[in-house]
């Protein structure tokens, strides 16, 4: 699953420094936002005077951005946001959305425009409810993923932060939406003193700064899908943006992770217990930055990404890479999108009939009438589909110990950054892992389990044995 940027993402890298913030008040953005902001501003200024440009669109004499005015730029980047939920069907009126909220600019530009979505379908909704059948109106929640216990962090600084952000949900009303500030280490425990502990111990077993990084990043995606299924939403909102997606495809190439790359850069990603979708997946930081400056938007960056290992050079690289030409972050995302997707990554499965638009409807149809998904084996760390080498190596290994079928359906980027090659240091990290992730062996770790069921049936099982077993 792809990231939002910064904190409360969930899978697939962060938007990296582009998506971080905080400069001077309202409205705040991080250094690489400050150069943004400030080439912006330069260009507007000529001779030492604020040169009076018109807006493309209006004609209004004060374009800021983009050769648009505010109010056009506000407008053009909403509109693009509703055509990208609603073309992909990511939201119906039944829906309870779960936005992921890190703070920065990009999860603020989701949270804002999922807001506005749905107060524009709650006024529709007022106004029609006297009709027999009103269309319901979705719900929303945000979420807040803490991860102060993997940093060294400020406690005090994290707290306010967290303050500002129950303000800012606060004031997106109406209807008025919850807030759920989830810190990671309950993944381990509910007595957070106990479960930081184990996050500290569990960490000390992973070597490698990226194995590090990446752990980190899985374990706020599961945060995100406990957060939802506990609090009963049925999709997950990143901010995921351009610029993190192409953060992504680089260092999942780095890694080694080039067969299971389409299944995160598309919008809808359904492997999960609760599919996570990214409307903001053809935005880019810059916009995102710009728009909560002009639009006054307080964003703030509670968690800096760590200054090593492949994720933090591969940011770096492309900091450096749309200097000479923003436009490059499109260019490798747009590349990427022309590998397959997997069967998960489409929408068909996911919602009724009569909540597509008519339009799409057709589309639908013959999506769902086309030959159905073939089954994916997920890793069950990284939730990567795994390969044909990797299923026949599983094929091929005949472990008798839990711990051993674990590490053997770990796909081989897992295997060599964050599986501790040790035997103690393993024994350590299995008995310390969340069972979130340990059960997804248990439970056979496929995409569909009605297929998985079938599948098992079929090939593994006698007629009459109805468990799923505890893998092949
Ligand atoms: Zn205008
Ligand atoms: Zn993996």
């Amino acid at each position: 699953m792809a990231s939002s940027c910064g904190g409360s993402g969930g899978g697939g890298g962060g938007c990296g420094s582009q998506c971080s913030s905080l400069r001077d008040s309202p409205s705040v953005v991080g250094e690489e936002g400050n150069e943004i902001l400030e080439v912006v501003e330069n260009a507007s200024v000529s001779n030492g005077h604020r040169s009076i440009l018109r807006c493309s669109k209006c004609g209004e004499e004060t374009a800021v951005y983009n050769k648009l005015c505010l109010d056009c730029f506000r407008s053009f980047l909403y509109n693009k946001f509703k055509v990208s939920v609603t073309s992909n069907a990511m939201i119906s009126p039944v829906d309870c959305v779960l936005v992921a909220f890190s703070g920065g600019p990009a999860s603020r530009v989701a949270l804002q425009f999922t807001h506005e979505m749905q107060l524009k379908s709650q006024k529709n909704w007022d106004a029609s409810k006297d009709q027999q059948q009103p269309l319901p109106v979705f719900g929303v929640g945000v979420a807040f993923i803490d991860e102060r216990a993997f940093y060294s962090a400020n406690n005090s600084e994290i707290d306010e932060a967290i303050e500002e952000i129950r303000l800012t949900v606060s004031t997106l009303f109406p209807p008025a939406k919850q807030l759920y500030v989830e810190p990671i280490e309950k993944l381990f425990s509910l007595d957070l003193i106990e479960g930081k502990a184990r996050l500290r111990k569990l960490l000390d077993t992973i070597d490698d700064p990226t194995g590090k990084d990446d752990f980190l990043h899985y374990l706020r995606a599961i945060s995100l899908q406990k957060v939802a299924s506990e609090n009963g939403f049925n999709k997950i909102i990143l901010g995921s943006c351009t610029n993190g997606i192409a953060c992504h495809i680089i260092s999942s190439t780095v890694k080694g992770q080039g067969y299971s790359l389409p299944a995160d850069v598309q919008y809808i990603d359904g492997r999960w217990d609760v599919p996570v979708v990214l409307p903001l997946r053809d935005f880019v930081a810059r916009d995102l930055i710009m728009f909560c400056h002009l639009d006054r938007l307080r964003t703030c960056q509670i968690f800096h990404q760590s200054e090593c290992g492949i994720n933090y050079l591969v940011s770096s690289f492309l900091t450096r890479l749309q200097e000479e030409n923003p436009a490059r972050v499109r260019t490798i995302v747009r590349t990427a999108e022309k590998l397959s997707p997997f069967g998960f990554n489409k929408y068909k499965e996911y919602i009724s009939d009569d909540m597509v638009p008519s339009r799409l409807r057709s589309k639908v149809q013959n999506l769902r009438a086309s030959e159905s998904a073939p089954l994916e084996t997920l890793c069950p760390i990284c939730g990567t589909p795994l390969c044909d080498s990797d299923l026949v190596n599983l094929k091929n290994r005949k472990c008798q110990v839990e711990c051993d079928v674990f590490v053997s359906y770990c796909c081989a980027s897992c295997r060599y950054q964050i599986v501790p090659k040790e035997e103690d240091s393993f024994n350590n990290f299995y008995s310390l892992l969340p069972q979130l992730f340990t059960r997804r062996v248990k439970n056979g770790l496929h995409v569909d389990h009605n297929q998985l069921r079938e599948q098992v049936e079929e090939f593994l099982l006698s007629d009459d044995d109805e468990e799923c077993g505890d893998t092949a």
